[in-house]
């Protein structure tokens, strides 16, 4: 064997080994400067197709549904075409961009994301199914390496027919002793062949992103619980506050209306002690659901305390948000419990009723015990 071509080989071997070193920091350390999960795929796919990461053309990931045993397709990274391509990269070439700055385009690509991206996301196959390559990797447990030839033969699967596969790789995401998702990648446009030493550092990679993946999750979750009400699911009052605050600095900003219902149910302490607690709790989560039923996706529907709700309606005028309010209390007086139940609601309005936050909050008050002192079972406007 010549020595010297052994050397030169062993000197390059080392070199790859520094730079898949260096780049497994560089990512691990972008990992860690964000728990938000979406930031965190972001990271684990740039990290994935950028050239100073592990360079492949493109990546796409997959999470599982465990509630619903779905695979759910949730953000791609990469080309859809030579032109994107070339466009993309030498972008980032002449920016001179590097691993993080890549990191901080992530807001302007959530807002208008690339047709990859969305191609992703309009993907879900059942977690039991085996239709596809994608679907294998789950039901094994095991990387998949397609070379260009076995693609051909796979005409017909719906992840190579859609993103025109050739030569990829998937790897699942094993997270302890189960599989949270997936990660495909392929060289589309250059068609630079995947080596063994890629998929390698690949797999190693897709443990740290399944860990990074968990935490976050939990995280998210955690935070999530920490704003919800338990017996209802509406949002709590901490909440309530927090939102209020956002939606009402945004509204004064954009100089457009916020209003405020304020709910209350009628004579609840009556039907707590003939029926019992159980019974009452039951009519609270019926009526929350009403008041999430007629919100739209925007609002926020909130238990501001025992017996009452509010709902922040963002940009909603007095008129409108009037006319939810007589449509929530018109249901919740149709619907059957043991007795007839009725509620009152106090509306404000942004800047109509009051011009600051907590004013708003002490007029929604005000006009609730208005609707009570004249009868209940009524919307009062202040009027
Ligand atoms: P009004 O028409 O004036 O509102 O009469 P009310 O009896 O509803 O008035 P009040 O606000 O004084 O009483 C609220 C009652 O709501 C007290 C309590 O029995 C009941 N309540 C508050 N929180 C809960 C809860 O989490 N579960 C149940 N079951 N009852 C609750
Ligand atoms: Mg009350
Ligand atoms: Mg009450």
């Amino acid at each position: 064997m010549n020595l010297e071509s052994e050397l030169e080989r062993l000197k390059k071997e080392l070199e790859r080994a520094r730079f898949e070193l260096s780049v497994f920091y560089e990512i691990t350390q972008a990992m860690r400067s964000t728990l938000r999960l979406e930031e965190i795929l972001y990271v684990i796919l740039t990290g994935i197709t950028a050239h100073q990461g592990l360079g492949f053309n493109r990546a796409l990931l997959f999470l599982v549904d465990f509630e619903n045993k779905l695979i759910k397709g949730k953000m791609g990274i990469g080309p859809v075409s030579r032109e994107e391509a070339d466009k993309i990269w030498k972008w980032i070439r002449e920016e001179k961009k590097e691993l993080m700055d890549l990191l901080k385009e992530y807001h302007r690509i959530k807002e208008r994301k690339p047709e990859l991206f969305r191609m992703v996301e309009e993907l879900a196959f059942p977690l039991e199914g085996s239709d596809t390559v994608l679907q294998q990797v789950f039901s094994e447990g095991l990387p998949i390496f397609i070379k260009s030839h076995q693609a051909a033969g796979l005409k017909n699967d719906v992840l190579v027919k859609k993103f025109d596969l050739e030569e990829f790789v998937i790897v699942p995401l094993w997270a302890q002793d189960k599989i949270i998702g997936a990660i495909l990648v392929d060289n589309f446009v250059t068609k630079r062949p995947i080596t063994p030493s890629d998929i390698k550092i690949l797999n190693m990679f897709s443990s740290q992103a399944a860990l990074a993946i968990e935490n976050s999750k939990l995280y998210e979750d955690t935070l999530w619980r920490s704003h919800v009400d338990s017996l209802t699911g509406l949002w709590n009052h901490g909440y309530f506050q927090f939102k209020l605050k956002e939606e009402f600095d945004k509204n004064l900003q954009r100089d457009t209306p916020l209003s405020l219902l304020m709910i209350d149910i009628d004579n609840f302490k009556d039907y707590n002690d003939k029926f019992g607690h159980m019974e009452g709790d039951k009519v609270l989560v019926r009526v929350a659901e009403i008041i999430r039923e007629e919100s739209r996706k925007t609002d926020y529907p909130c238990r501001y305390g025992g017996e009452e709700f509010s709902v922040i309606l963002s940009g909603i005028s007095k008129k409108d948000a009037t006319s939810i309010a007589e449509r929530i209390r018109q249901r919740i007086e149709k619907e059957e419990f043991l007795r007839r139940i009725t509620v009152s609601i106090g509306v404000v309005s942004f800047p109509q009723d009051a011009s600051d936050r907590q004013t708003l909050i002490r007029m929604a008050d005000n006009y609730l015990y208005q609707a009570k002192a004249a009868g209940k079972d009524r919307v009062s406007t202040g009027k």
